[in-house]
């Protein structure tokens, strides 16, 4: 159940990060920082990007200045909430030598405290839904991300300023966040449009200064949205590319991209959805203790495909079409829907700028609504 809408003046930002201080939470939000805006300790809302603006497309990420004094007026960094609970490595296990000389097995659990994160933007929501589906709704869950997802508290921002790269109108994942989240801002000239989603939400929003949203604060966040909404301009050619591409594995196109493509990974690094990893031993010099860690693997490296001796996908086009093939098809009959939110992060840190919209399009042509 939601609250009615409420709007929280600019000069009391700092009331939100207060109050979740006051809860046991520790805050992360975005910031800037080396060129780039991402999730870093907050303490203070002046420590958020205020004016600032980005330029993203394909290959192209640039920070500038907003003619705003807002927080949220830009799309997304490089970083979403991934890396916060699928850690890029981690210590999974260590086994000892014990003194009869049989092994002890001692599991290495991170720690949990209570971590709210303001400004996540509607496709890191959505994205976080899959990553719980893969993580945490199969027969055996991941215990290792679960502690960490267990006392998150997510302050949403529905994207008003979206980059060129966004496409998240087609895959339905924005730029209004639905579900999935404890409070939402909307921000406005003089302030935020506050909705309070969960219980826990609403006990925050109760230690608020809040006052009753007016019509027009409605009225606006209601046409800031539309206009994201209508600015976007990539999206992809359906919304469930299964058949299309499966029907078109031998296309020319995936050689086309291969001869581009850096096999680098980048895009499955900063894909919020992507949740492979490999896992490896690192025994002590002395064999009396090994340490068991994961960390992110890609489709496009040498070990992924490795099976009894040699790589199936030994090629870049391979790669590629595993990525695709996977991000936006066989992801519909393993978690009933496309792998992709529309975040358009692979298009922007691609350094060839590769566009997957381009690519899904050129292989699939345009396919019509189920
Ligand atoms: S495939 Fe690209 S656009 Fe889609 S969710 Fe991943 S990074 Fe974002
Ligand atoms: S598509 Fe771009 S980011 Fe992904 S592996 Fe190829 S070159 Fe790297």
């Amino acid at each position: 159940m939601t609250q009615a809408l409420s709007f929280l003046p600019r000069p009391r930002l700092q009331a939100l990060i207060d109050a979740l201080h006051a809860a046991g939470f520790r805050c992360i939000g975005p910031r800037v920082a080396e060129g780039v805006i991402a999730y870093d300790a907050l303490e203070e809302a002046a420590q958020l990007p205020w004016g600032v603006s980005e330029t993203q497309a394909p290959g192209h990420y640039r920070l500038g200045a907003s003619d705003t004094q807002r927080c949220f007026a830009w799309a997304n960094g490089p970083q979403a909430l991934k890396p916060l609970l699928f850690a890029p490595r981690e210590n999974l296990w260590r086994s000892r030598r014990a003194a009869d000389g049989g092994l002890r097995f001692e599991e290495t659990l991170p720690g949990s405290a209570p971590l709210a994160v303001i400004g996540v933007r509607p496709c890191d929501i959505a994205a976080l839904a899959l990553q719980d589906q893969h993580f945490l709704q199969q027969e055996v869950s991941d215990p290792y991300y679960a502690r960490r997802r267990r006392d998150l508290f997510l302050v949403a921002v529905n994207c008003t300023h979206p980059a060129a790269t966004c496409f998240c109108v087609s895959t339905g994942d924005g730029p209004r966040a639905s579900e999935g989240y404890d409070i939402a801002l909307t921000e406005l000239a003089d302030g935020y449009l506050l909705e309070a989603h969960s219980e826990r939400g609403r006990d925050i929003a109760a230690a608020l200064p809040l006052e009753t949203a007016a019509e027009a604060h409605i009225a606006a966040a209601d046409t800031a949205l539309q206009q994201a909404a209508e600015a976007q301009q990539r999206r992809l050619p359906g919304t469930d590319l299964q058949a299309p591409l499966f029907a078109n594995l031998n296309h020319p196109r995936w050689d086309e991209v291969a001869a581009r493509c850096l096999s680098c990974g980048n895009c499955t690094s900063v894909c919020p959805t992507c949740f492979c990893y490999s896992e490896h031993d690192a025994p002590a010099l002395d064999g009396g203790e090994v340490t068991h860690s994961r960390e992110w693997d890609s489709c496009f490296t040498q070990g992924h495909s490795y099976i009894h001796g040699i790589t199936i996908r030994a090629e870049t086009a391979p790669r590629y079409r595993q990525w695709l093939t996977h991000k936006l098809g066989s992801w519909h009959a393993q978690y009933g829907r496309s792998g992709c939110v529309g975040c358009g992060r692979c298009l922007t840190w691609c350094p060839v700028g590769i566009d997957l919209t381009e690519e899904a399009a050129a292989i699939c042509g345009e396919v019509a609504p189920p």
